[in-house]
């Protein structure tokens, strides 16, 4: 059938119109134009199966924002973050944020704080790598010593960590993880590091089971580690979930620049920083800790804006309704935000725990809220992916891994609580998870059963 707009088309109803009488294009961009009210019902009704956000208990991401948010982000559509001569209020919201976090992670001069808006965690941490890099490379140039053979050391770091050090040619050095360890642990360091580590990434909410790694006492061991052999290895905090936590709900945690062998700190503005989704942040000690080198300046309103971005263009919205978060929230805000979330997650460690089947890994309290668990027993009739497949049949997404870098391959399960996962939600997940197991134990319910017929 041929598609051609006819008047008469002009008037049909959305699902009677041309565009709508055939699966929608693939391979081929349409020859003709088409209504904007029928493309926009098509698309929506498509993207309508992605599922419903707020079962995906995978994502740390947002997935609910307030109306106003939507409002900012729409009348700025058009703004484009690198334009600091066009746009100079969206350059300075940048920088506000940028002052706010240096302060709410105590750098010691905040109001001369560097950082800035990356388009989330992943590109911060290329920053800082190659921040990293850059100063033991001066270093080492500097003291005629070769400096050619880069390693940088952690635990069981996202993929972001892989992929800087592949980009850019530095030695990954993941420490295996300790049976029962939720991440790195600061004695495991010694045997890592040497003169050619460019630095030592932290975790502030490892990915796979939410913990925190113990930022403190790693520091306190490459003291030792200096004292003992003179090597000065600086601290990069992966603060990607944790870094909108912490500060809020574990206020005496001391994680951040307070520990000065903390260099620099990334974010991500879209997890637990509750902006939408397309901002983090990355914010270093003192202006010493980013080489010169890697930073353009730009010039605009008089002043020198300098920038350090993988991207050129990029969206100033996201940006803006950071900004609006911090000031529509506030700490106080923040606080009540993240103590339900964690809360919630409490209440889903605990309602697992009841079952008798899991084991917690992590049990929702004192880190990111979110709970991982393992099987209790080995020899349940199924795994952990079974019970991700059961649980899928309604809906709900709770993922299944491999822990990386765990000598035995422990598998677990991980729930993540975040803003706009209600106590409700999370209620009616765990009345799932009981049908779950049942399921999997004695098999689905016979068709009699399921009615209550009797005979
Ligand atoms: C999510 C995450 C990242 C990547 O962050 P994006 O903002 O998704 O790019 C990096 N590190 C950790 C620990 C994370 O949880």
């Amino acid at each position: 059938m041929a598609l051609h707009k006819t008047e008469r088309d002009r008037f049909a109803d959305v699902y009677a119109a041309p565009l709508s009488r055939q699966p929608l294009p693939r391979f081929r961009m349409p020859q003709w134009s088409s209504d904007p009210r029928e493309v926009y019902e098509l698309v929506s009704s498509e993207l309508a199966l992605d599922g419903d956000a707020a079962q995906n208990l995978a994502t740390f991401c947002t997935t609910w924002s307030e109306p106003e948010v939507h409002r900012l982000m729409n009348e700025n559509i058009d703004k484009n973050m690198i334009d600091k001569d066009e746009y100079p209020r969206t350059a300075e919201i940048e920088s506000r944020c940028v002052h706010i976090l240096a302060h709410l992670w105590h750098a010691p001069h905040d109001h001369s704080a560097v950082g800035c808006s990356t388009t989330g965690s992943s590109e911060a941490a290329m920053l800082g790598g190659l921040a990293l890099k850059r100063r033991w490379r001066e270093r080492r140039i500097k003291a005629g010593l070769p400096a050619d053979r880069p390693n940088l050391v952690c635990g069981p770091v996202q993929v972001c960590w892989e992929k800087f050090a592949r980009y850019f040619d530095v030695e990954l050095r993941q420490v295996p993880l300790e049976e029962g360890a939720t991440g790195l642990r600061p004695h495991q360091l010694r045997e890592h590091v040497d003169e050619n580590t460019i630095g030592v990434v932290a975790i502030l909410g490892v990915t796979f089971t939410c913990a925190y790694e113990p930022v403190a006492e790693i520091a306190a061991e490459l003291d030792a580690v200096e004292r003992d052999t003179g090597l000065d290895v600086p601290i990069h905090v992966d603060a990607a979930s944790g870094g909108f936590v912490a500060p809020f709900v574990q206020p005496d945690l001391v994680w951040d620049f307070r520990l000065s062998r903390v260099a620099s700190i990334n974010a991500s503005g879209h997890k637990y920083g509750l902006a939408p989704l397309g901002v983090g942040w990355i914010v270093w000690r003192e202006p010493s800790c980013l080489p010169d080198e890697l930073v353009f300046q730009v010039d605009y309103l008089g002043g020198s804006m300098p920038t350090f971005a993988l991207n050129f263009s990029r969206p100033g919205s996201e940006v803006i309704a950071q900004y609006y978060t911090m000031l529509r929230l506030g700490r106080d805000g923040y606080r009540a935000v993240q103590q339900v979330c964690l809360d919630t997650a409490a209440y889903l460690a605990d309602e697992l725990a009841a079952t008798g089947r899991f084991t917690l890994v992590h049990d929702g309290r004192g880190a990111v809220p979110g709970v991982s668990y393992t099987l209790a027993d080995p020899a349940e009739p199924f795994s952990l992916y079974d019970l991700s497949d059961t649980l899928r049949m309604r809906g709900w997404q709770v993922p299944t891994y491999p822990l990386p870098a765990a000598r035995d391959r422990t598998v677990v399960q991980r729930a993540l609580i975040r803003h706009g996962v209600s106590r409700d939600r999370v209620s009616l997940l765990v009345a799932d998870l009981r049908w779950a197991l049942s399921r999997l134990t004695t098999g689905p319910a016979s068709p009699a059963r399921r009615t209550g017929f009797h005979h």
